[in-house]
């Protein structure tokens, strides 16, 4: 039957930060089928990307042989065809391209200083390749231009909560809603971009807790939400300021909490006067009435919980928001306990564990930081290297740094900076700028277009590594395929570079990468590669061999100055770009539910290219109508940055003012019309407002 295999693999899902542990079903070396097993985080639940989105792993597309740019290559940037690729590039051995790729950054690096070089490392990858990936830029190189796709992630959420709780990972696991009777889901929409987790929240509203969804889209948990909340887009501060406002003003905060565990009270009490209900209601769109009412369910909760996505994080605000957010639980004394806690949900499968492994530019693994002397002094000690104490470029950073002629050469492993990043016409020409790139991936991405070479990488389930979720849930990820022709495994690549980059390397399994992880990382204490094998996963901080780790954290007090978190006040910012006579509606970029980010797997997975084949906007009737576009004709949306031409839809989820635009599609690339303006602490860019205008084309 269709349901036969020869044999099984447990591993861990490779899409969401959910992290939902999976079996692979083997048949013929190929993934027959796949099905969700018992993890922390998915008891044997798995969304349609886990069960259907793997046929891209044997996809003809794949890259099978290390590629060589051609010296009569037409211009870089060009799109190639991956089953073509031939004016472009030519065949190479591993050696003779992993020479080229590692001579022409020598080369830079010998002529310019290490610091022409930047690296994008991957938050797809296993922990132990991202730790080997910024330790190659930062002893390679001497200096910390390395980042991840968490800058345009959760970089503003993980600077407001580092500032006022100490640390950037989440206080609970999102499993503890079943112990909370009140939860607020802002910013992001779980039932399409963390589906698992979306399963978890509606069984909690089930059973009579209140779930108040704040966005200004609608989605489906607002079925089984008590309070719906469609504030405009960008007043994020003002609408959490006036439900704070009233927490303070009718006496609901929690005294004793806020006086035990917390500093700078008075400073946010005095702060919130401005912000009463009425006069926020204009401005955010939500009346005070409301305000008052979410304010009073939140803080009369027994145990509380607040999760977050990109709506939040993804502003020239973004940090402000998250402030706002960490602000709200600590006055209500909803962290550390059951039940309650603060979590932003992280998107990509890895992005926690990349993020904990050092690849920021401006922290160490760990999140220490590169100024300490006793962070670079510990590093030394473990690398036998030293470490630059200034903070290196962050991704929109490096890619100014090109066009200032700064940076020359970069090495990315898993990225694709040519369709996610903001203003993508801009990071393409930088691309197209530099002497000399080296793109390590599976498929001929947006950005391997631009690449002088190219090395054929593994997909996740042909490798080995561990791998950390939303949920803090350290998981073992085991490799149930060999990669394809003369592909291989990154960490080997990776490897095989800093040999030839003049670094005296000897790993030969990732187990001895994550032992070295170890000494310095105190997060992984009492977190063996032994235990993951055996165990599956282990939640940190795990606090004994046997324990299986923490679910709630800073229950006894928080990892800053004298334990205490602490208030920060944020002001009312307006978005980088307002709407205006020339572009007067708002666009707002985002993911579904069948694509993931910039689609080079599941576009290529035949269910999910099946269920959403095309590129399309969303947008109101009414605005339609207005526009007098039919659902389903063509559109032409511009912002001061780029234009699209992309098919409309139907969707009374987004205002009337708006237009959603998911960024999985080459064909009509949303961020072309993003705006790559930055948040200031954070230095994420403002995907979620852009200023634009729509016509039929
Ligand atoms: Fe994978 Fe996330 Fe879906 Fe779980 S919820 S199966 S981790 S995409």
């Amino acid at each position: 039957s269709s349901l036969d295999y020869d044999r099984e693999v447990q591993s861990v899902c490779p899409y969401c930060g959910v992290g939902c542990q999976l079996s692979f079903k083997i048949k013929d070396d190929k993934i027959a089928w796949v099905d969700g097993i018992d993890g922390p985080a998915n008891e044997n639940r798995l969304c349609v990307k886990g069960r259907f989105g793997f046929d891209y792993v044997r996809h003809p597309h794949r890259l099978t042989k290390p590629l060589i740019r051609r010296p009569d290559a037409p211009d870089k940037g060009l799109n190639v065809d991956p089953a073509n690729p031939w004016t472009h590039f030519r065949e190479a051995t591993w050696d003779e391209a992993l020479d080229a790729a590692a001579a022409g950054l020598a080369k830079l690096r010998g002529f310019f200083g290490g610091k022409a070089v930047a690296g994008f490392g991957s938050a797809k990858c296993s922990n132990e390749e991202a730790y080997l990936f910024q330790k190659l830029i930062r002893t390679g190189f001497g200096h910390n231009n390395v980042d991840h796709c968490t800058r345009l992630c959760h970089a503003s959420s993980v600077a407001a909560l580092m500032e006022n709780v100490g640390s950037g990972a989440v206080t609970a696991t999102f499993n503890e809603i079943e112990n909370a009777d009140c939860a607020i889901v802002i910013g992001c929409n779980p039932t399409e971009n963390h589906p698992v987790a979306a399963t978890y929240f509606k069984q909690f509203a089930k059973r009579g807790g209140k779930l108040i969804v704040m966005d200004p889209r609608a989605q489906a948990l607002k079925r089984h939400a008590s309070h719906m909340l469609q504030f405009r887009p960008g007043t994020d501060v003002a609408m959490l300021n006036a439900i704070m406002h009233v927490i303070v003003e009718e006496k609901l905060y929690d005294r004793n909490y806020v006086q035990g565990f917390t500093e700078g009270f008075f400073q946010l009490r005095d702060h919130l006067k401005d912000y009463a209900p009425e006069k926020m209601a204009p401005i955010c769109g939500i009346e005070a009435d409301v305000l008052r009412d979410v304010a009073r369910t939140f803080a009369n909760a027994k145990a509380g919980m607040i999760f977050w996505g990109m709506g939040i994080s993804q502003h020239i605000h973004g940090t402000d928001n998250s402030r706002c957010l960490i602000s709200l639980a600590l006055l209500c004394g909803h962290v550390g306990r059951p039940g309650s806690g603060l979590h932003p949900l992280r998107g990509q499968n890895n992005v926690q564990g990349a993020s904990d492994a050092g690849l920021i530019p401006m922290v160490l693994p760990d999140y220490q930081s590169v100024k300490e002397e006793g962070a670079r002094e510990l590093f030394r000690s473990i690398w036998q290297m030293e470490v630059n104490p200034e903070p290196g470029l962050t991704v929109v950073e490096i890619i100014d740094a090109i066009y200032r002629g700064e940076i020359k050469g970069m090495y990315i492993l898993g990225e694709n900076p040519a369709m996610s990043d903001p203003d993508v016409e801009h990071a393409r020409k930088a691309l197209a700028h530099l002497d000399h790139l080296v793109v390590q991936d599976i498929f001929l991405t947006e950005t391997a277009n631009f690449a002088d070479v190219i090395l054929p990488a593994s997909a996740w389930p042909e490798k080995t590594g561990t791998v950390t979720n939303t949920n803090r849930q350290v998981q073992m990820g085991r490799k149930a395929l060999n990669p394809p022709g003369d592909a291989r495994e990154d960490w080997w690549i990776v490897v095989q570079m800093a040999k030839r980059l003049g670094l005296d390397w000897k790993y030969t399994h990732p187990s001895e990468v994550f032992k070295e992880m170890k000494m310095g990382m105190q997060s992984l204490r009492n977190i063996s590669w032994g235990r993951l094998e055996e165990e599956g996963a282990v939640t940190y901080p795990s606090l004994s061999p046997e324990d299986p780790g923490q679910a709630v954290v800073f229950g006894d007090g928080f990892p800053r100055p004298g334990g205490r978190a602490k208030f920060t006040p944020a002001r009312v910012t307006p978005p980088a770009e307002v709407p205006d006579q020339k572009f007067p509606m708002i666009l707002t970029t985002g993911r579904q539910l069948e694509h993931w980010h910039t689609g080079s797997m599941t576009r290529r997975a035949t269910v999910l290219d099946w269920a959403e084949p095309e590129a399309n906007a969303s947008l109101h009737p009414k605005t339609l109508r207005k526009l007098g576009v039919e659902p389903g004709e063509m559109i032409r949306i511009e912002t001061r940055r780029g234009a699209i031409d992309i098919m409309a839809r139907a969707d009374r989820a987004v205002a009337e003012d708006m237009v959603f635009v998911p960024f999985a599609y080459v064909e009509a690339a949303a961020n072309t019309l993003t705006n790559p303006q930055l948040d200031p602490y954070g230095k994420i860019p403002e995907f979620k407002f852009s200023a634009c205008r729509v016509r039929k084309t």
